[in-house]
């Protein structure tokens, strides 16, 4: 291998390069001629490697997650690996059959000796491996400069931002995890540095929250927004809508609509709105800058690009929320079931989580009297009447036919007992009565065990002349007897 010839070829050819990518493309392009190796250049991508430029190979790996194989070893340590037995490698990453004899992989240094990639080299006949890591360092030190020179490895691309922030978009598990994805999102593809997604969310709109804390702008403009009445929110939601995406054109001296005098109030120099989702339920996403950058309709596309993966994302979201409350509601009155009953009784918190076991007195009678519509209409009364003299954070099962349970978090037996009376009362207030039998759980209980107390007391009131609630023995009492 002629070392001095190879390195004034590769010099030729830099000198003529205008980005990082072309000065990798030139360099493999006369390596891989002068030695007939497989070649590669990768650049650090945000966490990974990956390849610009590759030859002698039928097929190369895009990119080398951040830390593998033997170029993100050399990339890692700023030092040159070189593999004599590759199947001795456990980092080797084989492309082909595993014939290759030597692998050298140069990190690209810049002027601070930080590697700014790799250039990846090799054999597949016997070479003299002194000779090999001579030439490729020698040609990793002029490309690593050149591409120094050249600004260092080129940034990730829009594009590239939007489908891997459209990853994440649908990674999100929660509105809230989805909307802040999506403020990320727009920040990061923007380049402006506020985003806030509002959605509306029935007669409310609502804010998604950013992931990290937003600097002192956004921040600003979040207060800004949030001190609004909703109807300017609305009225925002519905422009958009309208009209489409709008951004500031960076000229002053214009007026500004009304709604949007808070935001130019808070610094807003930069506003893009871009509608998101159909205008009933979907919302609208404000990103803005306090510089002037007079934004290109090429922005402009890419958050609508992103809006629209957002929305596609958020509504298939609401979709199977929806489907999931059905599956585990009971269609007829709405309320959740025994499974999701299940589930909620195995975070019960001994002596303060109270289950209030509650059967619909004579509701047979009404059936045989009335029919069973009848009947299903006064389940439905009588559900509704039991929620709403409920506390606001207090559920309520129907576990099958007449009858419902209540669970309910309190400081001590006399609380659930006064939540009790007052279901008693809403029932005798819509011209029904129920029995109710209420236990806490105890230590050491299963709540299914507390479930049977309840009952047992329940039917104590039924036994006792129905219309009433009763506190169940203890735990310790049911056991022995
Ligand atoms: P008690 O005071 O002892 O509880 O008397 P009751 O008549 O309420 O007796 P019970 O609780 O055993 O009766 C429940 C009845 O509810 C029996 C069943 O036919 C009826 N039922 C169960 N599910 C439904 C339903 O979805 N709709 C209607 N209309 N009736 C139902
Ligand atoms: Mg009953």
């Amino acid at each position: 291998m002629d070392q001095e010839r190879i390195v004034r070829d590769v010099t030729t050819r830099l000198t003529r390069a205008s980005s990082a990518e072309e000065a990798s493309r030139v360099t493999v392009a006369a390596l891989s001629a002068h030695t007939g190796a497989m070649t590669a250049v990768l650049l650090p991508v945000r966490d990974h490697l990956r390849c610009v430029a590759a030859a002698g190979a039928w097929q190369v790996f895009t990119a080398v997650q951040s830390g593998r194989g033997v170029c993100g070893r050399a990339f890692r340590s700023g030092r040159t690996q070189v593999v004599t037995d590759v199947r001795d490698d456990p980092d080797y990453i084989p492309i082909g059959p595993l014939d290759v004899t030597l692998d050298i992989s140069a990190p690209l240094l810049d002027t601070d000796e930080r590697p700014v990639g790799v250039l990846n080299v090799e054999w597949r006949t016997p070479t003299d491996v002194a000779d090999a890591q001579a030439v490729v360092e020698a040609v990793a030190a002029c490309l690593g400069d050149r591409i120094t020179r050249l600004g260092g490895p080129p940034a990730e691309k829009r594009s590239e931002k939007l489908l891997r922030h459209a990853g994440a978009l649908t990674a999100a598990s929660t509105e809230w995890e989805l909307m802040a994805a999506a403020n990320d999102a727009a920040r990061d593809i923007s380049g402006l540095s506020a985003a806030v997604l509002v959605v509306a969310d029935g007669h409310r709109v609502r804010l998604g929250m950013p992931t990290v804390l937003p600097n002192a702008f956004e921040a600003r403009l979040r207060d800004v927004m949030t001190a609004q009445p909703e109807s300017v929110l609305f009225e925002c939601l519905a422009l958009a809508h309208r009209h489409g995406s709008a951004y500031t054109l960076g000229e002053t001296g214009h007026c500004v609509p009304e709604i949007y005098r808070p935001l130019i109030e808070a610094g807003v120099a930069t506003l893009i709105t871009v509608p998101v989702g159909p205008p009933d339920a979907g919302g609208v996403m404000l990103i803005a800058d306090e510089r002037n950058l007079d934004p290109d309709p090429a922005t402009v596309n890419l958050m609508e690009l992103l809006a629209a993966q957002a929305w596609a994302c958020l509504d298939r979201m609401r979709t199977l929320a929806q489907l999931r409350e059905l599956a585990n509601s009971d269609p007829l009155t709405g309320l959740r079931h025994q499974g999701p009953f299940s589930e909620r009784i195995r975070t019960a918190v001994p002596g303060r989580t109270a289950l209030l076991a509650i059967d619909i007195d004579q509701f047979k009678v009404i059936n045989d009297t009335y029919g069973h519509q009848e009947g299903d209409a006064v389940l439905v009364a009588v559900a509704r009447a039991l929620q709403n003299a409920l506390r606001h954070v207090d559920e309520l099962f129907r576990l099958g036919g007449d009858e419902f349970v209540a669970v309910l978090e309190v400081r001590h037996p006399g609380e659930a007992m006064v939540i009790a009376e007052r279901l008693t009362s809403a029932a005798r207030a819509i011209g029904r009565t129920v029995s109710i039998g209420v236990a806490l759980v105890d230590a050491d209980e299963p709540p299914e065990r507390t479930l049977r107390r309840a009952d047992a007391a329940l039917y104590g009131v039924k036994r006792d002349g129905r219309d009433g609630a009763r506190l169940a023995a203890g735990a310790a009492a049911g056991k022995t007897g």
